[in-house]
């Protein structure tokens, strides 16, 4: 963990901060290993010091090293303000898009004048996005559960059962290998699948359909994110078939141009053509993917919303994740997970992408 910490304090001197006070949890746990529900930490070049409440005492003795430790009172934050002040911060950056208004509030009251609040932006964040070998471990970890369950899957069959009774079972097979969901596990089919964040419901699977299933893994902490669209029985009457392989097409070739140095929305656009060219570019809704590591919706994202000079990074963990939606009638979505390599990505879902039919 201290390699993070060092990491953001070189962040800091680019941006000319002394310090930067980090109140995003998930955060806190990415610099100092802490996983309880009250903690915060300030980092700079000559500072680390991490503050938790009474409750989490010992748990933070057992996870967070290379901070020192304090066990702050009621208000976390003016225990915060003190070991500012001794350390000689004079600007001092804060989560701008996580500190409520009114611990901004709290804060300044309590902090000398002479030290300035500056809005920092998503710093750690940004870290977070690159990820080192015993993240990506876990990662893959996460993904290889998600495969087994899709196995098992296939295995199991639909067999007339609820869209619900078939998240229970995936979400059942994820405990009791150890994991959680990493996310409310998407099963829609048929006309259903048309929603791209549908929740699975009383439906019961019908022969002749489509079904989205969308679901990862939550382990040690990281987790994975995997979509498959299966057929039930067989594929249904109509465009069903061609939509599955112009889905199937966009998702490769926009793999294929996963790399170091890409640009987020260029891979987002090979994708966006292809689907266009078909025809069905309004039902393509959504961005190309997204960053998954602490949490399953993180940095850097794929779609055309972002700068034109954000560019992939060398061990990101990103989805591609195209789908083509025909509302009342059927959706198509296929998603794997990859790590970003120098020349190209690594695939952590190997689950086939061919369609695949159940109960056939
Ligand atoms: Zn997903
Ligand atoms: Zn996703």
């Amino acid at each position: 963990m201290t390699g993070r910490a060092d990491r953001l304090v070189k962040v800091l001197g680019d941006e000319g901060l002394d310090a930067l006070l980090v109140t995003n949890l998930v955060n806190v746990r990415y610099l100092t290993g802490f996983t309880g529900t009250n903690g915060l930490c300030v980092v700079g070049p000559e500072l680390r010091a991490f503050v938790t409440d009474f409750r989490y005492v010992e748990q933070a003795e057992r996870q967070v090293s290379g901070f020192e430790r304090v066990r702050g009172g009621r208000d976390l934050l003016r225990d915060v303000c003190e070991r500012l002040s001794e350390a000689g911060a004079r600007k001092v950056g804060f989560e701008d898009h996580h500190l409520t208004v009114r611990s901004h509030g709290r804060l300044r009251d309590r902090l000398d004048d002479e030290i300035e609040l500056v809005p920092a932006g998503e710093l750690v964040e940004r870290l977070r996005e690159v990820k080192d070998d015993g993240e990506l471990l876990a990662i893959r970890a996460a993904a290889d559960l998600a495969t087994e369950v899709l196995e098992e899957l296939v295995d199991a069959g639909f067999r007339g059962r609820t869209e619900r009774e078939v998240k229970g079972d995936l979400e059942r097979a994820m405990r009791s290998r150890g994991a959680e969901p990493s996310f409310d596990t998407i099963v829609a089919g048929g006309a259903n699948g048309a929603l791209p964040h549908a929740t699975a419901g009383d439906d019961r699977i019908e022969p002749g359909t489509l079904v989205v299933v969308d679901m990862g893994c939550l382990l040690d902490g990281y987790c994975s994110d995997c979509t498959r669209t299966f057929a039930s029985g067989g594929l249904p009457d109509g465009e069903a078939g061609a939509v599955y392989e112009l889905v199937l097409s966009a998702q490769e070739e926009a793999s294929g141009a996963i790399r170091a140095g890409a640009g987020c929305r260029d891979v987002d656009a090979v994708a966006r053509r292809r689907i266009e060219a078909a025809g069905y570019g309004e039902r393509f809704g959504h961005g190309l993917g997204h960053g998954v590591g602490l949490e399953v919706h993180e940095g850097p994202r794929l779609t055309q919303s972002v700068e034109e000079s954000e560019q992939l990074r060398e061990r990101s963990v990103v989805t591609v994740e195209p789908g083509v939606y025909l509302p009342g009638e059927l959706g198509v979505r296929i998603e794997d997970l990859v790590v970003v390599g120098a020349d190209g990505p690594e695939v952590l879902t190997p689950f086939t992408k061919s369609l695949v039919t159940l109960d056939p």
